[in-house]
C-alpha cells in the first residue's frame, strides 16, 4: 500500500489566486497521514533522459538502495507556475495514486524539493506506441486491435473512476517490455467527474486528439476520451491522423467540420467504428462509447482474457537487457547528462503540502 506522508508547510502561494489556491488544498486535504517517509532525489542515480514534454523531462534512473530502474519526471516550479499548472500537476500526482490498473502506468515516488517536483514511475521499456506507428507506417487492423482494446480497458478503469483522461495521443501511450499497453501523462486529467456528468471547461489536450466540444468550450466529459480513441484508431490503421493539415487553424476546421476520409482499405468494421467515435452528438457519442466493446470491431477478441493479459500482444520489444534504450528517441537518450540537463533551474519559494508519495513494495 502507498504510504503518504503530510511533509513541509508550505508559505503562502505566490501568483495565483485564491480560488486556484482553494481548490488545490481541497485536493490535498484529503491525502494525510503522519508517517513521513523520507525520500529525495539523492535516492536516486539519473541514467538518461528518456522524454521530454511541454511540462516536464523524463529521466531514466535507478534507485541507490537496490538499483531497481523507475522513470522519474521532473517538472520545474518555475515552468508550472509561468503555465499555471499547479492544480493540474497535483492532480496528476492525485490521479496516479488513485489508479492501480494494469494498463495504467504506476507511481512509485512522489516528492519535491524548492525548484521540482518529481513523480517516479515504473520504467515501461517498449517506448511510445508513437515510435512503433512510425516505424511501422501504418498497423494491420489485428495490431490496430488489440491496441484499441487495451486502451478502452484503461479509459473504462479511469470513467469508473471518475477521471476523464483527456490527452489519448500515441505519445502517451507506452508499451511495457511484453507488448501491453500502459497510458502514461495524468497532467490534463481531470478527476472528481461522476455520473451526474459534471462539465468542465479548460482549452487542453494535443490540437490533432481535440473533441470539437473542447474546440468550441462547450464544456465537456467522458466522451472526449471517446472521441480521441476514435482518432487514435484511425491513426494507427491509417498511419496519419483524421483531421490532419499542416497547421492549427485548419485542424481545428477539419474538426469542427467533421472533415475525414475513410480509406478505401479499412475494414467496414473499422469505418463503422470510428464514424462512431468521431460522431458530434456528445451525447450519441457517449452511447456508443459506453457500449464499444460490444462493437463488430472486437468481435473475436476475448475480453476477460484481455483483462487477464492472457492475449499474446501482437508485437513484443525486442529488448537485450534492462536498460536498452532502443525504443527512446535519440535525442534524448544521446543528450550527456550534464547539469544544465539533470538540474532544474532557480529556486521557488514555496512547497506542495502533502507532496510525498511512498508505494516501495
Ligand atoms: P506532454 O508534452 O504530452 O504534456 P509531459 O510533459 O506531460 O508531456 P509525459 O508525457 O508524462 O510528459 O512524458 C514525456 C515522455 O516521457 C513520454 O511521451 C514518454 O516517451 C516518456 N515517459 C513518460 N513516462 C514514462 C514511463 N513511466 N516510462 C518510460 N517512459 C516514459
Ligand atoms: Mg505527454
Amino acid at each position: 500500500m502507498g504510504k503518504i506522508c503530510s511533509c513541509l508547510c508550505p508559505p503562502k502561494n505566490q501568483g495565483i489566486d485564491k480560488k486556484e489556491d482553494e481548490k488545490e488544498s481541497l485536493i490535498t486535504s484529503s491525502i494525510v497521514s503522519n508517517q513521513t517517509p523520507k525520500i529525495s532525489k539523492r535516492d536516486f542515480n539519473v541514467v538518461k533522459l528518456i522524454g521530454q514534454g511541454k511540462f516536464g523531462k523524463v529521466f531514466l534512473v535507478n534507485k541507490k538502495s537496490n538499483g531497481v530502474l523507475y522513470a522519474m519526471k521532473v517538472m520545474k516550479k518555475k515552468d508550472i507556475d509561468r503555465n499555471h499548472q499547479r492544480l493540474n500537476t497535483i492532480n496528476e500526482r492525485n490521479i496516479l495514486i488513485k489508479c492501480q490498473s494494469p494498463f495504467i502506468v504506476q507511481l512509485k515516488f512522489s516528492f519535491q524539493d524548492y525548484r521540482s517536483i518529481y513523480l517516479v514511475m515504473e520504467f515501461i521499456q517498449g517506448g511510445e506506441l508513437f515510435y512503433q506507428l512510425r516505424k511501422s507506417g501504418r498497423f494491420g487492423e489485428d495490431r490496430a486491435q488489440f491496441y484499441a482494446a487495451e486502451i478502452i480497458l484503461a479509459l473504462e478503469f479511469l470513467h469508473e473512476n471518475g477521471i476523464i483522461y483527456r490527452d489519448l495521443k500515441p505519445e502517451n501511450i507506452l508499451l511495457d517490455s511484453d507488448g501491453h499497453i500502459k497510458l502514461t501523462d495524468f497532467g490534463l486529467s481531470k478527476s472528481g467527474i461522476d455520473e451526474s456528468n459534471l462539465k468542465t471547461f479548460t482549452l487542453c489536450g494535443t490540437t490533432d486528439y481535440l473533441a470539437p466540444e473542447i474546440i468550441k468550450s462547450h464544456g465537456y466529459d467522458k466522451a472526449v476520451d471517446f472521441w480521441s480513441l476514435g482518432v487514435v484508431v484511425y491513426e494507427m490503421i491509417a498511419g496519419l491522423s483524421p483531421f490532419y493539415a499542416e497547421n492549427h487553424k485548419d485542424i481545428y476546421k477539419n474538426i469542427l467540420r467533421r472533415n475525414f476520409e475513410i480509406k478505401p482499405y479499412f475494414s467496414q468494421e473499422a469505418a463503422d467504428l470510428i464514424n462512431k467515435l468521431l460522431t458530434m452528438d456528445v451525447a450519441e457519442r457517449t452511447k456508443y462509447g459506453t457500449e464499444v466493446k460490444k462493437h463488430a470491431f472486437f468481435r473475436n477478441l476475448d475480453w476477460e482474457m484481455l483483462e487477464k493479459k492472457e492475449i499474446t500482444p501482437p508485437f513484443k520489444p525486442r529488448l537485450t537487457n534492462n536498460v536498452d534504450l532502443r525504443y527512446f528517441d535519440e535525442g534524448c537518450t544521446g543528450q550527456a547528462l550534464n547539469e544544465s540537463v539533470v538540474s532544474v533551474g532557480s529556486t521557488s519559494s514555496y512547497l506542495y503540502q502533502d507532496f510525498t508519495y511512498v508505494n516501495d513494495d
